[in-house]
């Protein structure tokens, strides 16, 4: 298989081209390398066509078997690891070591879902009546994924609503459509025609999506602006909604800790993917007594962290991965400027076209500057002073965002007291970034609605069946 040209779409187990083609850009170069199929309201409608055809098929087919399904998709995936990941550094701009994860996370979301089976709840307290809960499948999911983690996240989606026997079009970026299309190619012809259906187009197509009546559900992976667009289209037939939005995450770091032993880990926690991550340090409290010291420690990484091409060895951070976001998070970068604030950055990256942001700490910003109030989502890091632990919570919460946050210290037990206090779905006690698809992950207040991974995940892609059984005769 070639992964450097012929992207198709998977619509009802055949690669599908369209005359119409979009552009992808190489972030690093800034210049388009290859073309992706913008899908027409024709392939859209036999998609979701295809999708219900095989709904019945797939739902009935023993759970043991849907799970093999999934095992053998994961294994496919797990042996093209190096053309996908190479692939993924052309298109999203990660250097290519670190892509590899991408595809391996794809991978054990498909395993650890093989080996998740739904409850069956019984009530039966000997009075003549037994219920028995079951969970069902939706039908047809509507999955739409973002450009920071295009395959991880869109795999977060496939593997718990095929493993619940539901059947799914699931749209990429318009960003990174490329390997989830090989992705589709690989796939072709492991699960039935029309279980995995996998188009791609420009944002137009998210709306008409979200608008088609065959979906029973929709799981929306983006911002939060275009998270509420999505809930409005679906309140039109209530379609069930899964929600995963914007963050703007606080991390706590406490006087004890070794200042030596956490920069690494926090400043990789705020600019790995170039500080494209929902879940990414976006504002650093740091306690008074420790903060000068916090401070020229990370300035010194961002000095020796490579950024450039992930195509090339010894790259550490790549560009951001569109020109949209490039400027959004460039006239961040030149208010903060504007207002007087101190900007510690670290060496710029390769001149030419790539949408290159060098890493820029901003020192001890006030609270209301837009580069703490706003999710960056880009490498510009603002770091605050702290007094007391009940200040540094209030100032965490006072955010429309609950998605995750981070709390550093020797002391365990009062990390977690913190932990505990912070309004968000996630938090981590001196470590970053680590997500298992055993245990929930829900965005809180507008960060998102309803949950991905776990049981709960699971869940999420389908419904309560409770059948009331009388256990005398007749
Ligand atoms: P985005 O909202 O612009 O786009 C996300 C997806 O929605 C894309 O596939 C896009 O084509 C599609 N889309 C655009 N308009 C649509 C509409 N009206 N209806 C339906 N679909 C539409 O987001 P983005 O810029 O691609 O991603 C960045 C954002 O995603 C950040 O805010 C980030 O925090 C968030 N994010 C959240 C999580 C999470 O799990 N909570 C994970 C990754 C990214």
């Amino acid at each position: 298989m070639n992964f450097e040209t012929d992207y198709r779409m998977l619509i009802d187990g055949a690669l599908v081209d369209s005359h119409e083609r979009l552009d992808v850009v190489n972030p690093a170069t800034g210049a388009a390398f290859a073309t992706a199929p913008d899908c027409t309201d024709a392939q859209l409608a036999a998609a979701v066509d295809a999708g219900r055809r095989a709904f019945k098929g797939w739902r009935g087919t023993p759970i043991a078997d849907r799970q093999a399904y999934l095992h053998k998709a994961a294994d496919i995936l797990n042996d093209h690891r190096e053309q996908l990941a190479r692939l993924f550094t052309r298109e999203q701009g990660r250097p290519t070591e670190a892509a590899k994860s991408e595809i391996d996370i794809a991978v054990a979301w498909l395993h650890a879902y093989a080996e998740m089976t739904p409850p069956v709840d019984v009530i039966d307290k000997g009075d003549g009546q037994r219920v028995e809960t079951h969970y069902v499948p939706l039908g047809v999911v509507c999955a739409i994924s973002p450009w920071n983690f295009p395959v991880n996240l869109s795999f977060w989606k496939i593997a718990p609503a095929l493993a619940a026997g539901n059947t799914i079009v699931l749209k990429p970026s318009p960003y990174t459509p490329l390997c989830m299309l090989k992705i589709g190619e690989l796939l072709k012809d492991v699960f039935p025609a029309g279980v995995l259906n996998i188009i791609t187009g420009s944002d137009a197509l998210g709306p008409k999506m979200t608008a088609h009546p065959g979906f029973a559900k929709i799981s929306f992976t983006g911002s939060t602006a275009t998270g509420k667009r999505v809930m409005e289209s679906a309140s039109k037939d209530l379609k069930r909604l899964t929600l995963e939005l914007g963050g703007n995450d606080a991390a706590i770091v406490m006087p004890d800790v070794d200042l030596d032993d956490v920069a690494q880990k926090i400043f990789f926690g705020a600019f790995f993917n170039s500080a494209q991550i929902c879940v990414a340090t976006k504002r650093l409290y740091v306690h008074e007594s420790i903060y000068d010291g916090l401070r020229d420690r990370l300035a010194g990484i961002a000095q020796a962290v490579k950024l450039g091409d992930g195509s090339e060895q010894g790259t550490v951070l790549g560009p951001l991965q569109n020109r949209r976001q490039y400027d959004r998070v460039t006239s961040l970068i030149e208010d903060a400027k504007a207002e007087g604030l101190t900007l510690i950055e670290g060496p710029a990256g390769p001149a030419g076209g790539g949408y290159f942001i060098p890493v820029t700490i901003v020192d001890n910003p006030p609270e209301q500057s837009a580069v703490v109030q706003e999710e960056a989502f880009g490498p510009v890091l603002p770091m605050m002073k702290f007094s007391t632990v009940e200040e540094v919570i209030d100032r965490a919460n006072a955010s429309e965002y609950g998605l995750a946050g981070a709390v550093w210290s020797k002391d365990v037990d009062q990390a977690v007291a913190i932990a505990r206090q912070l309004e968000t779905g996630t938090v981590w006690i001196n470590q970053n970034l680590v997500l298992r698809p055993d245990t929930p992950f829900a965005g809180h207040k507008q960060s998102g609605f309803g949950i991905e991974n776990g049981l709960e995940g699971m869940l999420e892609y389908m419904a309560p069946q409770s059948l009331y059984i009388p256990q005398s005769a007749g």
